[in-house]
């Protein structure tokens, strides 16, 4: 499978290349040049599949070619090791022909460990083939730094640095990076917030020669593996309510678009799905996109769902390219028209976008009122960013006897703040994560300064 830029610019890449290099030299996204599409009787054919065996089968045609089968299926069953559920991804059931898939199984109680514990192993796979090494760096409001801590800290081809903004994420957050204490993580607070975060890492990109010679990787999900495995959980969610003979729904709380995307992409190679919901917070760009055709950046809010805290969705990008025919030119055209402020689609890609998507916007309050309203009648607790994608569910739906499904990205002890306003009390820690007040930390406090920052990494490699 061979893989090209949204941009249309940068060269054609085979997977393990486009692993390591995270965004293309033209500025786009790699997506894949053509994508596997399965039958209805193929597709049937997996309903009894564990979901390590079901995640080799859907993820083979990306990576065929560039990892041996063998090798393959081996760090796909490493990936899914230590959830703590023998399911991986258990579905729950909230009301009539509605459902909740929790994706919080893994080791950081948050949907990304599906990506991050298979991206590490993939990363160390190729490295290790290559003989070389790759020094990565990502910045986290939260959720994103300890999944992907927890699955490169293994490899000693990775030395990964992760920036944080100083005091500004939950404590719960910050001890699930700043716990592990291995030889190649490095933690690193900045004095300054989010965006500062993720500003250097995007110069440190762009310039990499602070590295005197070392490569740079990326874990955000404008990497391509990350969307690759989270295709697999649309296909044994919508297999256990049983497609494909029947059309399921999803309905995603949204971020960067990475999430949903693989909802999309799934519906592409063959998965029935009626309706794709994206769910967003106050940061409701996404949401006014496709309901108004108006993508003007607004000031960020900062809310009870703070990982879909985003102005920029960078992944909406691969979405565009399809809008727009899979023409790399007018993507290149588009990026430079929306930095000099038009805010629109034109009507062909608009109308693409609305046959596909549909989508609801969801405040602080409301995120409260679900949580409560669904505790009161199910006794089950949601955390507030399952919480906007169960109510978008519910008012987008469109067929009672189609199955909804809302992805549970997060387990609710993750965010405390909203579980209390909701009146609710707030679940103790599970049992591998019950000492984490108590262990010790390590993480260094750097100044607002790209110079700082990229010299305490060329230090440490
Ligand atoms: C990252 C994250 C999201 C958003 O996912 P995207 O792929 O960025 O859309 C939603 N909920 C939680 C809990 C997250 O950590």
């Amino acid at each position: 499978m061979k893989y090209i830029s949204t941009r249309g610019k940068a060269p054609a890449l085979s997977f393990s290349d486009v692993l390591l290099a995270g965004l293309a030299n033209d500025g786009g996204l790699y997506v894949p040049e053509t994508l596997p599409h399965y039958s209805k009787e193929e597709i049937a054919s997996w309903a009894d599949l564990s979901y390590q065996e079901l995640a080799f089968n859907v993820m083979w045609p990306f990576v065929e070619g560039d990892i041996p089968a063998d090798a393959f299926k081996s760090m796909i069953h490493d990936a899914y090791a230590n959830f703590n559920h023998q399911a991986i991804a258990p579905m729950v059931q909230t009301d009539n022909n509605e459902w909740v898939l929790e994706l919080f199984r893994g080791p950081t109680l948050a949907f990304k460990d599906f990506a991050l514990q298979l991206l590490g192993r993939l990363m160390d796979y190729v490295l290790s083939e290559r003989n070389e090494k790759l020094v990565i760096m990502g910045a986290t409001s939260g959720d994103t730094g300890s999944a992907a801590i927890e699955g490169c800290r293994h490899s000693d081809r990775l030395n990964i640095f992760i920036l944080h903004p100083y005091q500004r994420v939950s404590e719960v957050q910050r001890r699930q990076m700043t716990t592990v204490i291995d030889d190649n993580v490095f933690n690193i607070a900045v004095k300054g917030n989010f965006d500062d975060c993720q500003g250097m890492v995007k110069a440190s990109f762009a310039d990499q020669s602070f590295l005197n010679g070392a490569k740079l990787g990326a874990v955000n999900s404008i990497n391509w593996a990350r969307i690759m495995a989270q295709i697999v959980y649309y296909f044994s969610s919508a297999l256990s309510v049983g497609a494909p003979h029947r059309k399921v729904s999803f309905s995603v709380p949204t971020g960067n678009f990475g999430d949903i995307f693989a909802g999309y992409l799934a519906k592409k190679m063959g998965l029935p799905i009626d309706q794709l919901v994206v769910a967003t917070n106050q940061n409701d760009i996404l949401h006014r996109v496709i309901a108004q055709n108006d993508m003007s950046r607004q000031s960020l809010n900062v809310t009870l769902s703070p990982s879909m805290d985003i102005m920029v969705s960078s992944n909406f990008e691969r979405l565009l390219f399809d809008a727009h025919g899979r023409d790399g030119a007018a993507i290149d055209d588009l990026m430079s028209r929306f930095n000099k402020g038009d805010v629109s689609l034109n009507d062909q890609a608009w109308s693409y976008v609305k046959e596909h998507f549909d989508s609801y916007k969801v405040d602080d309050e409301k995120t409260c009122d679900v949580i409560a309203k669904v505790f009161a009648d199910t006794q089950y607790l949601l955390d507030p960013h399952t919480a906007i994608g169960l109510e978008a569910a519910r008012q987008c739906r469109k067929d009672a006897s189609v199955p909804m499904i809302t992805l549970a990205t997060a387990h609710p002890v993750k965010f405390p703040e909203a579980v209390e306003k909701a009146g609710c009390q707030t679940p103790v820690l599970p049992e591998h994560m019950k000492d984490l007040f108590e262990r010790e930390e390590s993480y260094t406090v750097l100044d607002n300064s790209l110079s700082d920052v990229q010299a305490f990494v060329s230090n440490n490699i």
